[in-house]
């Protein structure tokens, strides 16, 4: 078992959350306007799959209806070996950690990583994310060239294409010195305790709120 991208992200905004996402899921209480929120950025990352022309996409599910991550990660590596120009959705895992990369295009000597996001701009939190990708597709023996951030278009434009190489690169090293800390407090079996704070809104709302917010659950340790 090891630490996904949404895990990661999760996990730097407050390790109490990742925690409860393994072990206490049912405690999270997603907001309507949050969950249509996802479901439009679902919609605007099948959108751009196409925006280099032809690719293949490596989307996987098992007969439940669940990611088949095995599938997808061999997949990746077979188009990897036959050449494929773009690959969406290509998923990786390095000593568990995992992966999928919205848009992987192959270029001169290597490949571009390109995350698609439905948001009127570029976050830090964008440059986090795509960091994380940095980092487990290059532990891949990928070569990674560029990265790049894709937003919605002005002026008539489908897309905005922002190249975030450089903060990637320097996210890619937070990524290590922090990824394998965070699987064992995921996987550990006592509940972790973090005292609320400006983390439970910041940089997102977090979905405990009210589970950690309790009077029973404030002062646990
Ligand atoms: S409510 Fe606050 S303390 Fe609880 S998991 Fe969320 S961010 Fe962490």
């Amino acid at each position: 078992m090891g630490i996904s991208k949404t895990d990661f992200m999760r996990g730097m905004q407050c390790r109490r959350m990742l925690w409860l996402d393994r072990n206490r899921p049912e405690k999270r209480v997603i907001p309507p306007e949050i969950q249509e929120k996802l479901d439009k950025g679902n919609e605007f990352g099948d959108g751009a799959m196409g925006m280099f022309g032809e690719y293949v996409e490596v989307t996987a599910l098992k007969e439940d209806g669940r990611l088949d991550y095995s599938r997808m990660i061999k997949d990746t590596k077979a188009y990897i070996e036959s050449g494929e120009s773009v690959i969406c959705e290509a998923a990786f895992s390095y000593c568990g950690h995992y992966c999928a990369v919205d848009i992987l295009r192959k270029a001169d000597r290597g490949y571009e990583i390109y995350e698609v996001k439905n948001s009127p701009e570029l976050t830090e939190q964008h440059l986090k994310d795509v960091g994380f990708q940095r980092y487990v597709v290059t532990r891949c023996g990928v070569r990674v060239l560029r990265c790049f951030v894709v937003l919605p278009g002005e002026d008539g434009e489908d897309y905005r294409i922002v190249n975030v190489s450089a903060p990637a690169k320097e996210y890619s090293e937070w990524v290590r010195d922090n990824v394998f800390e965070l699987n064992k407090i995921k996987m550990q079996k006592q509940e972790v305790f973090v005292e609320t704070g400006l983390q439970c809104s910041q940089p997102y709302e977090c979905w405990y709120y009210e589970y950690c917010h309790s009077e029973e659950n404030k002062t646990k340790e």
